[in-house]
């Protein structure tokens, strides 16, 4: 078969590198990928966002499945415009993307549905907002009701933090309509751990757990950025936890889905507080994350094309996902001041010089005059596996070591608890 996988990023490179793997897949093109996905596939220079052209390079290069990994895409309607035109897609539609594209849709999904998910209110304007506020004690949470590439989400501490972060959004629209509505949210304690499902409107199907860091700095310190390095399994998510998961969370949204008649053939991650009370869902992303895709995919044993096919059919519950009890470490190497501003082209050694059972995955990289250059926030993916977190903590920060590149940033302490 010939698959097109969309994307540029580490998640991008994992699926490749996973479908590579596949007897079943014979050609991999990705678009617009970059250099480490080129040593798998044919990587093509089409944005994320164009469509039409990557529509008409799957017709015309007559691609068997296209495989969206962002969600900016899929918020756009690419599934439903490749459906139009009789082409195979991993990922929703437009209207079931609306469970990422719209906080306030995705609240008041979870609501309708009986999710456990934090108390909510949706306003429209600065004076409706703080009328709001008074029912809420701080820390608060305010969020953008759009797409903001993962900044939309602010953790006020007190009434003039909170006030600063509506105006912001609703007034001076630091992230332009995104924040023409607001969800106002209670702060929930608790650990996080997310959970990626595959689901074909029929089924859903839950992946192993992981963990996220999501601030740059050690100790969960500083602004949150797309990632600093995951670990699977999460110790958070025991069997117990799995199943409350199930029954309360995974099950209701697939009535949901079911329900709303969305037409859901692709990911679904399910970002999870584990509260004193249960699990509580925080929000839910239309697609693979990104890192914690470099956790997972790498424990996954059955062929992650066969689950694909079986998607495309309906027939997920027809196959058993088979799954190994490795640990997986991701670390990531961010380049010097992200996620605030950064100079790219800076120039990557030592990738050569990695710890057995590792693999790095490209992030933000380019090739330029036959080098290979930093060339975005997130540069790298370091993933190692082994028998236990401990092993594969130490083979990845080895490697960690080995590679480098001027302004390298990363966490040292990514998998610690
Ligand atoms: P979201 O994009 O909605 O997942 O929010 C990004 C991050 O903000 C999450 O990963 C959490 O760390 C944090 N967050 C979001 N909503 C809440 C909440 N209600 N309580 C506590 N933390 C939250």
């Amino acid at each position: 078969m010939k698959v097109l996988v969309v994307g540029n990023g580490g998640r991008e490179h994992t699926i490749v590198w996973k479908l590579s793997q596949s007897p079943l897949v014979k050609e991999i093109y990705c678009a617009p990928g970059n250099p480490g996905i080129a040593e798998l596939a044919k990587c093509v220079e089409i944005s994320v966002e164009n469509i039409e052209e990557l529509a008409d390079f799957s017709r015309e290069m007559s691609i068997d499945v296209t495989i969206v990994g962002p969600e900016v895409p899929l918020v756009l309607g690419i599934a439903d415009k490749f459906k139009e035109q009789g082409l195979k897609v991993i990922g929703p539609s437009q209207g079931a993307a609306q469970l990422e594209g719209s906080k306030s849709f995705s609240k008041d999904f979870m609501k309708k549905y009986h999710i456990p998910t934090a108390m909510y209110h949706e306003v429209h304007s600065y004076d409706e907002a703080i009328e709001a506020l008074k029912e809420y004690s701080f820390p608060v949470v305010i969020k953008a009701d759009g797409l903001a590439a993962g900044k939309g989400v602010l953790i006020c501490g007190n009434q003039q933090e909170a006030e600063k972060a509506l105006e912001d959004i609703l007034i001076t629209k630091v992230f332009g309509s995104a924040g023409n509505k607001v969800v106002i949210e209670e702060f929930l304690e608790g650990i996080e751990t997310s959970v990626l499902c595959f689901v074909d409107g029929k089924t859903i199907v839950p992946m192993v757990s992981s963990q996220d860091h999501k601030r740059i700095y050690d100790g969960d310190q500083g602004p949150n950025t797309g990632g600093m390095g995951t670990y699977s399994p999460n110790y958070v998510y025991t069997d117990e936890v799995a199943k409350v998961v199930e029954r309360d969370i995974l099950q209701p949204t697939l009535g949901g889905i079911q329900e709303e008649n969305m037409d859901y053939k692709g990911i679904l991650f399910i970002g999870l507080m584990i509260t004193k009370e249960g699990p509580k869902v925080l929000e839910y992303n239309v697609r693979f994350g990104d890192p914690e895709t470099q956790v997972v995919l790498p424990r996954l044993e059955t062929d992650l094309m066969e689950i694909f096919l079986a998607m495309l059919e309906e027939k997920l519950s027809d196959i058993k996902i088979v799954w190994n009890n490795k640990a997986v470490v991701c670390v990531v190497l961010a380049s010097g001041g992200y996620p605030g501003d950064y100079e790219k082209g800076k120039a990557i050694s030592g990738l050569g010089e990695v710890a057995e059972n590792t693999i790095v995955f490209h992030a933000g990289t380019a090739i330029k005059e036959n080098k290979l250059v930093t060339n975005g926030g997130r540069v790298l993916g370091v993933t190692s596996w082994a028998q236990d977190i401990e092993t594969a903590k130490k083979q990845a920060y080895i490697s960690v070591d080995h590679i480098d590149f001027e302004g390298k940033t990363y966490r040292k302490d990514i998998a610690v608890r």
